[in-house]
């Protein structure tokens, strides 16, 4: 068997999800370092999430502030500008004709992922990792854990080279999510997350409610809360990582 992968680029939004893949992937690999994708977002909450984030895991854990490496900036407004989503755009948030969310920016994550791994070739880290998850999510085909096999396929047929893309998430309800943060940071980590990321779709850092900021009411803030809730009401567990 092949030596354990020792660095990971990961794919960091400074949402929920995205931050205890950053955690989880500082607990394991040896460097760390972070992509964010500028595809045009409504609102700019999110991008100043990501820095909060990462200063707060590295003030508050210094083992991981050793291992964590440059951040990355990947200009994909050219990209966002095709998607129009309810994302990037003033429409409303709702189930299209298609069945999925007015949210699904066709295509998106498999563009993220074609960027991050030519950024990963070039800072020399072997693993991709990601937040996608197909337990409770809002049915983005692109976030399956197929379509990623897939992916891995295209591009070590395109590239060259294996980008394995790890994601911890992937079969995890939101409140196993919270149990894992808990199990990697212990409760430091869990009020981090729930202070400093950023969910809601619609930008708001308002609320100040038991799981976090948010308007409570668009489809991620309601998915939130509602794992907050179940991890909340099962006496917070912690999952081993
Ligand atoms: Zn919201």
């Amino acid at each position: 068997m092949a030596e354990p992968p020792s660095g990971a680029l990961v794919l960091f939004s400074g949402g929920q999800d995205s931050s205890v893949c950053l955690a989880w992937a500082l607990d394991r690999y040896a460097r760390v370092e972070t992509v964010g994708f500028d595809y045009g977002q409504r609102h700019r909450a999110e991008l100043a999430a990501r820095q909060a984030m990462r200063a707060g895991m590295a003030e508050r854990f210094p083992a991981w502030a050793a291992r964590l490496g440059g951040d990355h900036m990947l200009d994909q407004r050219g990209f966002g500008a095709i998607g129009e989503t309810a994302l990037t755009t003033e429409r409303a948030i709702e189930i299209t004709e298609r069945g999925l969310p007015s949210t699904f920016v066709p295509g998106r994550n498999l563009v993220f992922f074609v960027y991050a791994a030519a950024l990963a070739d070039r800072l020399g880290l072997e693993t991709l990792v990601g937040g996608m998850c197909e337990t409770d999510y809002s049915g983005y085909p692109d976030c399956r854990r197929a379509t990623l096999d897939a992916m891995e396929t295209v591009l070590e047929l395109g590239i060259e080279r294996a980008f394995p893309i790890a994601t911890p998430l992937m079969r995890l309800t939101k409140a196993e999510t919270w149990a894992l943060a808990k199990g990697l940071g212990g409760e430091a980590l869990v009020e981090l997350i729930r202070a400093e990321s950023h969910t809601c779709y619609l930008g708001r850092r308002d609320g100040a409610h038991d799981w976090g900021l948010g308007c409570g009411a668009c489809p991620a803030c309601e998915l939130r809360a509602k794992g907050w809730r179940e991890w909340a009401d099962a006496g917070r567990p912690a999952m081993t990582p």
